[in-house]
Order: structure tokens, then sequence, then C-alpha cells
């Protein structure tokens, strides 16, 4: 989504070109052929000529995911922009600061959430919606894109694009979890929601980011299956994803949702931490305990690498959302059960997730270069066996 946007960004700067030239630089360069990156670039640009250069051993110093685009020809020949795509979509332009989530919110950490929530006793959500009021309505139509999200996933079959020829499961886990009782079936339906996004993303379905493509079957997931199960409101749904949102934002504003800067604890370990939290809000819990279940969420994805399988969002990452759907669940109900208090603030560990993102070697970031991706060429042969060496049975004297 980031390197389309500014391959649109760029396209209105430059209308009458008819020959562009993209770099992709570092991990866009490296996993851009499983994302789709070269496609979304020549689509945004079309219908002109686009010739893509591939530089995955280049990596800017402002980010990892870089593109810089240039002009080959009309009035505005020459001119060239550098693009960085810092996840969820979202992008920002050489030479400019950045517009970022601290822009429009005054507040950017939890201590000073969680103060502006005790001195006036109101919540989290009232403060996202004091501080946008049209938010509540586009808040409204992201509920919905997720639902039909869910709908779409839940009910499609067949194989997903790509070199791995990965066969869709949410289809079946669905079913199967309507066939199934007590802890089992709400196990297996949290998994299907999961599921069903994930895949929809995986063959280009419309997903919300929530933080990011990759990461975004976990909120729909449990958000979808609270509501189901413990019949929630639709306007109380909209004010846990404003929670959600509030989370992801303190999580972007001082860290990083990219999993190719701080890897996949950015983007599945802020997603749990969003989840975990409004799912804990949905259970009626105190500001405090949101808190902590953010906290919990993001803390138990320390050190997650990014390592997708040939360049696809498909293994680690569809799974991985189940996982991480259950695991944001546990993590509320955790928080629930306690007074909210504990020792490592959600600030804390977001300052320790950026630190270990940049304490991981560029293989763990999006680059497909080490991992679990070692284990496929990219063109998804095995390329390296694992497995336990026979030896040979000593005889006895
Ligand atoms: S492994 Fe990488 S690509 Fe997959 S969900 Fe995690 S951060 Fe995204």
């Amino acid at each position: 989504m980031g390197p389309r946007t500014a391959a649109e960004t760029f396209r209105k700067r430059t209308a009458d070109a008819k020959h562009y030239r993209v770099t992709l630089y570092g991990s866009l360069a490296a996993t851009g052929k499983g994302h789709l990156t070269g496609n979304a670039v020549r689509e945004a640009l079309a219908p002109a000529r686009v010739q893509i250069i591939w530089k995955p051993d280049f990596a800017k110093k402002r980010h990892p995911n870089a593109l810089t685009i240039d002009a080959c020809d009309g009035a505005k020949r020459g001119v060239t922009a550098t693009f960085y795509s810092i996840g969820g979509g979202a992008i920002e332009e050489e030479g400019s600061s950045g517009k970022r989530a601290g822009d429009v919110y005054r507040i950017s950490s939890m201590k000073q959430m969680l103060a502006w929530a005790r001195t006036r006793g109101k919540t989290i959500a009232s403060y996202v919606f004091e501080t946008e009021p049209a938010i509540e309505k586009y808040l409204a139509k992201v509920w919905r894109v997720m639902r039909q999200a869910i709908r779409r996933g839940s009910t499609a079959s067949g194989v997903l694009p790509g070199v791995l020829k990965l066969e869709r499961k949410a289809s079946s886990y669905h079913a199967k979890a309507n066939n199934a009782r007590s802890v089992v079936r709400d196990v297996t339906l949290v998994f299907a929601g999961a599921l069903a996004v994930a895949e929809e993303n995986a063959s280009g379905g419309i997903v919300v980011t929530a933080p990011t493509c990759g990461a975004a079957g976990v909120l729909p997931s449990v958000l979808s299956y609270i509501a189901q199960v413990n019949g929630v409101t639709e306007k109380k749904i909209i004010e846990a994803l404003a929670v959600a949102g509030m989370i992801g934002n303190i999580v972007k504003t001082n860290a990083s949702i990219s999993g190719a800067e701080a890897g996949c604890q950015a983007e599945i370990g802020t997603a749990c931490a969003m989840t975990a939290g409004a799912a804990a809000y949905l259970f009626g819990g105190t500001s405090r305990q949101i808190e902590y279940a953010a906290e919990m969420g993001m803390e138990h994805h320390l050190g997650l690498t990014c390592d997708p399988v040939a360049g696809l969002v498909q293994i680690p990452c569809i799974e991985r959302n189940a996982m991480a759907a259950m695991r944001a669940l546990e993590a509320a109900i955790y928080a629930l059960a306690s007074d909210g208090m504990h020792r490592i603030s959600f600030d804390d560990v977001v300052a320790t997730m950026k630190r270990t993102g940049h304490d991981l070697g560029s293989a763990y970031r999006e680059t497909s270069a080490g991992g679990l991706a070692l284990h496929f060429t990219k063109n998804g042969k095995q390329s390296i066996s694992i497995g336990i060496r026979k030896t040979k049975r000593r005889k006895r004297p």
C-alpha cells in the first residue's frame, strides 16, 4: 500500500510523463516480488512505461522500506522523489519531517493517556472522539470492512496466489467451529476469523490495516468473536476500535509498526496489544487494565522476527494472526482478573520493542534472508533440510 500511495502521489506531480524509473531499496526490494510491490507501482503509474530496479542489498538510512521514483520524460523530466513506506500504508517523503500520529493527538504516551483519563474520569475512547469527532463515522466504516473481510474469507476456497500454493483454511476452520462445543468452539472461531482476514490479505482482497496488512486478522477476529458471543452493540465495538487505534498510535509514534524496521514484534505485537486493549475495554476493564492488557500483548511478542517465506505474507504470517488473536484474548482476560497494577508499563515495553527491533539483524526484518524463510527458495522450493541425523547404533561388546 505504501509504494502504491507513493507512486500515485508522484504521478499527480508529473501527470504528462510516459516513462518512469522506480528504484526499490532494502527490504522493499527483498520482499517486493512476494508482496507484489512491482505490480502495485506499475498500476499506480499506468499507462506510463515503468522500469523497476531492485536493490535489496542497499538500505537507506532513514527507513529500510524506501523507493525513489524518477520521471524520465515529459515537462517534469528529471524530477525525482524518494519515499519511505513506514508501515500500515503510511508514507513519508525525503525532505519532509513526516506527518505522524502525534500531529493529530497531543497525547503520545500511555502514561499521559492514563493521567488524562484519571483526572477527568473519562475513557480512552472518549479522548479519541473528543480529539477527532469525525472519526466515529469512519470507525463504523472500518468495522463494516472488517466484517466483510471475515465473511468473504470464511467462504472462499482454493489456493492462495504465489509459489507456495498454500490452501486457504479459514472456511474449514469456520465449519469446524460450528460443529464444536465449549472452549474448542470458541478458540476455533477466533482462529477462523483471523485466518479469513489474513487469507484475504494474502490474496489481494480488501482488508483494514490494523496496524498493517500482514497483521490485519488479529483485531477483527477478536472483536467479531466478542460481538457474537457477548452480544455487544456496534457502538461499543466502535469505541473499542478507538481504544485499539490509540494504542496503535502510541506504538507508531514512539517505536514502529513496520516489520522491515523492527521485525514482526512491531506488526503482530502491535496488533496483539491493540486487540488486547480493545477486548479489555469490551469486557468492562478500567483504563489501567486496558493498559496492562496492551502491555502483555506486546511484551510476549518481544523479539519476534519477520521472516516471510518466499517473500509472501503467508508463512508464518497467516497462522501468526490466529495465534496472536488468542494471545490478545488471554491478555485481556488476565488483565481483567488483576487490579491493573504491574511493574513494566506499556510505554516501557514499547521502548523495549524499538530497541530490540534495532538490535535484530537485517535478516530478521522483512528481507526473507533469515529464519523460516531459509527453508524455501524464492520460487517456493524447499532449500535446506532439517531433521534428526541418524546415528549408527554401536554394537554391544
Ligand atoms: S512475519 Fe513479517 S510479513 Fe509476516 S506478518 Fe510478521 S512482520 Fe508481517
